[in-house]
């Protein structure tokens, strides 16, 4: 089996990208990215040199690379996880979320349907949703309506949009998943957990939004993955599978277990202007996953 997994240079990406080098040596693993400010090749430095995986260095959104790219592998199964992926740079430049998230997905989803795929899955978010605080009381399962808050969500529904509509239109036999907060090894220090951490380790202010309450569903990366794996092996065709955990915490929390861990004090934590649109809650129903497929989490939120 041949998987082109896109954006394997960033966070879950390269987490993904070891956990099938590793579990599956016959498959051929080609990793596709474009290496923007988030994609960092030391994430693969473990698995650059296994027989089983290649790098490529190219844009999902650049039709005649991919085409190209499509023409020569042929691959079995694409894995979309290349993403302008942080919601604060999306609201100052939303047209390289567009680029990227929408225009990146649909060349992607041509070229798997002009040269035949096993499985296209598509790697979404729970943000999808939008806030499920005020209005909406309880959990989203995956026929939920979507209500996306800021236009790196917008981008991401949209996208999640144009892959169903290729599986209804052209039979593409595709996949979705819409996970929550992912932390882990390889993130990027833009992200909350991340920059918490080496702040704190450099004794510089912790800057938390608004007032810290707004509550977050934590998985670690690992979990992430191998739910992937087995909607890419076991799923069905034209389904979304939310992935979440059972951990809600409140940012200001995450933040005060960061401190505690590291025995810093709290008052290095900062207070900041709220962000615009900020989503007080997410909330995802993932029995279907669990039920269906037997996926369960595997690391508690404090052993992560
Ligand atoms: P990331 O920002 O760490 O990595 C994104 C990767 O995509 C980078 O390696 C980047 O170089 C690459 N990339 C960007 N634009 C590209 C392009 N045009 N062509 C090819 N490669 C390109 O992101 P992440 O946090 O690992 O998220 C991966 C995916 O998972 C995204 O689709 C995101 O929406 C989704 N997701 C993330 C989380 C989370 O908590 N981080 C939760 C749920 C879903």
């Amino acid at each position: 089996m041949k998987i082109i997994v896109t954006g394997g240079a960033g966070f879950i990406g390269s987490n993904f990208v070891h956990h099938m080098v590793n579990k599956y040596p016959d498959y051929e693993i080609i990793n596709l990215d474009l290496l923007t400010y988030a994609g960092n090749l030391e994430n693969l430095k473990p698995v650059e040199n296994k027989p089983n995986y290649r790098f490529v260095k190219g844009d999902i959104a650049d039709r005649k690379f991919i085409f190209d790219l499509f023409e020569k592998e042929k691959p079995d199964v694409v894995v979309n996880f290349a993403a302008e992926s942080h919601v604060d740079r999306s609201i100052t430049d939303p047209e390289a979320f567009v680029r990227t998230n929408v225009m990146g997905t649909t060349t992607l989803l041509d070229a798997c349907r002009t040269y035949g795929i096993k499985r296209y899955h598509q790697v979404s978010t729970d943000e999808v949703y939008g806030d499920t605080a005020a209005d909406k009381g309880g959990c989203c399962a995956e026929n939920a309506p979507l209500s996306p808050s800021n236009p790196y969500s917008a981008s991401k529904a949209a996208a999640d949009l144009l892959v169903l509509a290729y599986h209804r239109t052209y039979g593409l036999p595709v996949t979705v998943s819409r996970c929550t907060n992912n932390y882990g090894p390889y993130q990027h220090t833009e992200k909350l957990i991340p920059l918490m951490t080496v702040n704190a380790l450099d004794n510089l202010p912790l800057p938390v939004y608004g007032d810290g309450s707004n509550k977050r569903n934590w998985l670690y990366v690992a979990d992430h993955c191998s739910a992937v794996d087995m909607i890419i092996h076991h799923g069905k065709n034209g389904e979304i599978y939310n992935i979440g955990s059972r951990e809600d915490m409140s940012n200001i929390d995450t933040v005060k277990l960061i401190l505690s861990i590291l025995g810093k004090d709290n008052s290095l934590i900062r207070f900041t202007a709220d962000r615009k649109g900020h989503d007080r809650r997410y909330c995802i129903d993932s029995s279907k996953i669990r039920n269906e497929l037997g996926w369960k989490q595997t690391v508690a939120f404090d052993d992560g």
